[in-house]
């Protein structure tokens, strides 16, 4: 329901919050969240956890099988071995699980009851008789990190713990070889330090140890110092685990229409967003216990008392023109389009206004608030005509990238070419044919469309629909027996400022 006021619209939301994974990062965002005062139901796939505390209802066993609606009134389908039913949510925090490879081969080594990984060293310190036979045997135990993979803390920390463990049993030792090892989480330094203090041995060596696995165990390494050959024959060697998506993961992402990285991990990376956002407003990312205060303060703003208050513009469609080709609803990176009276509708909640939307409307049937086709025309013009100096250049800049760089390069560049004018956009993905072509026929020699890094873009795609319209237009210029070099597409992050100019007077000289 939504109440109208000036220029800005009131959207009732509903409060209940739908937390999905029930692991250590699912329990705590769902107490967060509870904490905060609203009702969390907690799914999981598998069984649920054994304990919760707050206004939390469990289901285990259940998945999200279908999520229509938008933000603030997300419809889901929860589906169990009961049955299925019906539920709306005003957010929705998703706590992805995770699953951890070996990386043996990485060493040379294949498993087997001496040549354990991390997990199973981890299962092994919990049964009291092999606790027993390492106390008694005076075993050695040998951990190898960081030399598979780069280090993180939280792999160097499950070796410390582990190997305190094994060097606090009896007479037996543990001895870590770390390329990198990295402490700078919570507790990692207090318990390096312990591990050191209680007889845990760690050697830094500057490649990767050389490992025997025939017979006897044997791991050689040259000691940087005293450049001699270190040997070690362990009762056990464990190895280092990577971290990969859940197999479920990208099931669940194409269910809630979010991205993942290219690795398949929820979120995807994108610098311009918090770290707990996704890209669809009200979906939210809890990847680890530690998220959870910070996804619970996210789901607060964005809930409050279940009335948000937005701009009503953000992005208009225009009823009488959509031809509902579904081109809208294909397009949008966050989610926020649905079908109203029988055509395309934007959540004002939902849309981010980057105006990719519009640029790929067949029907020119979108108008973005700030930034509408007759403005943007208007600023081509006006660019446009205040040059006076050759070669005129017109630079469509994404105003959460270039726009900004390109800003500072003219604030402290005086060799800027002076025939250089910015027209500042949502996003690289509003910049659509007519507009690079208007710049063309207004006079311009030369245009630029400049946006965010490849991997970086606020609105996941926009620099690429940039990318492929500038493609479009260059193949045209040439059909046209033009130049297709007098048009050209960069990225550019905000604060890059130097490389900005440079690209200008390149371009500059070029035409
Ligand atoms: S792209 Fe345009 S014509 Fe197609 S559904 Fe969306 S608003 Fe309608
Ligand atoms: S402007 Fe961007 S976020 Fe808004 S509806 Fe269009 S594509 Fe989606």
């Amino acid at each position: 329901m939504m109440a109208e006021t000036t220029n800005m619209i009131d959207v009732t939301i509903n409060k209940d919050v739908l937390v999905i994974g029930s692991g250590a990062p699912g329990v705590e965002a769902a107490e967060a969240v509870a904490g905060k005062g609203y009702k969390v139901v907690l799914v999981d796939g598998a069984e649920g956890p054994s304990s919760v505390s707050g206004d939390i209802e469990v289901m285990a066993n259940t998945r999200v099988e279908s999520l229509a609606g938008l933000t603030g009134d997300f419809r889901t389908c929860l589906a169990n071995g009961s049955g299925s039913s019906e539920r709306t949510f005003g957010a929705i925090v998703v706590a992805p699980r995770y699953g951890l490879t070996p990386l043996n081969e990485a060493y040379g080594l294949a498993l087997d009851d001496k040549v354990v990984s991390m997990t199973r060293m981890e299962e092994l310190l919990d049964d009291p008789a092999f606790k027993e036979n390492l106390a008694q045997g005076e075993k050695t135990v040998a951990f190898l990190s960081g030399f598979g993979q780069e280090g993180d803390p939280a792999a160097t920390g499950r070796v410390l713990e582990a190997a305190l463990a094994v060097q606090q049993l009896g007479n037996s030792r543990a001895y870590i070889y770390a390329n990198n090892v990295k402490v700078g989480a919570r507790g990692l330094e207090r318990l390096f330090t312990q591990g050191r203090n209680e007889g845990v041995v760690c050697f830094k060596p500057l490649e990767k140890p050389a490992i025997e696995q025939g017979g006897t165990l044997k791991i050689v390494i040259n000691d940087p110092v005293v450049r001699e050959d270190v040997v070690l024959e362990p009762d056990y060697i464990v190895v280092e685990e990577q971290v990969v998506p859940g197999r479920e993961n990208l099931d669940l992402a194409e269910t809630l229409r979010i991205d993942t990285d290219l690795d398949g991990f929820i979120p995807s990376n994108n610098v311009h967003r918090f770290p707990a956002n996704s890209n669809r407003e009200g979906i939210f990312v809890a990847c680890q216990p530690a998220d959870a205060a910070n996804v619970a303060l996210r789901v607060a703003d964005l809930l409050v008392d279940g009335v948000w208050t937005v701009a009503k513009n953000a992005a208009v469609v225009d009823e009488n023109k959509c031809a509902i080709c579904l081109t809208c609803y294909r397009c949008c990176p966050h989610g926020a389009i649905f079908w109203e009276n029988g055509v395309a509708a934007i959540s004002p909640v939902a849309c981010q206004g980057c105006g990719i939307c519009a640029s790929e409307c067949p029907m020119d049937a979108i108008q973005i608030g700030d930034f509408t086709d007759d403005s943007l025309k208007a600023d081509i013009e006006g660019a446009v005509e205040s040059i006076s100096d050759t070669p005129s250049i017109v630079a469509f800049c994404c105003q959460n990238s270039a726009f900004e760089a390109g800003e500072a390069a003219k604030a402290f560049d005086a060799e800027l070419p002076k025939g250089f004018r910015m027209v500042e956009v949502p996003c690289a993905g509003k910049v659509d044919v007519e507009f690079i072509m208007k710049a063309f026929v207004e006079g311009a020699d030369g245009v630029m469309v400049a946006a965010c890094h490849e991997g970086n873009c606020k609105a996941e795609r926009g620099n690429t629909f940039a990318k492929w319209r500038v493609a479009e237009v260059q193949k045209r210029l040439e059909d046209m027996g033009l130049n297709k070099d007098r048009l050209i597409f960069t990225t550019v992050a905000s604060n890059m400022a130097e490389e900005f100019s440079v690209k200008i007077r390149e371009f500059a000289k070029q035409l």
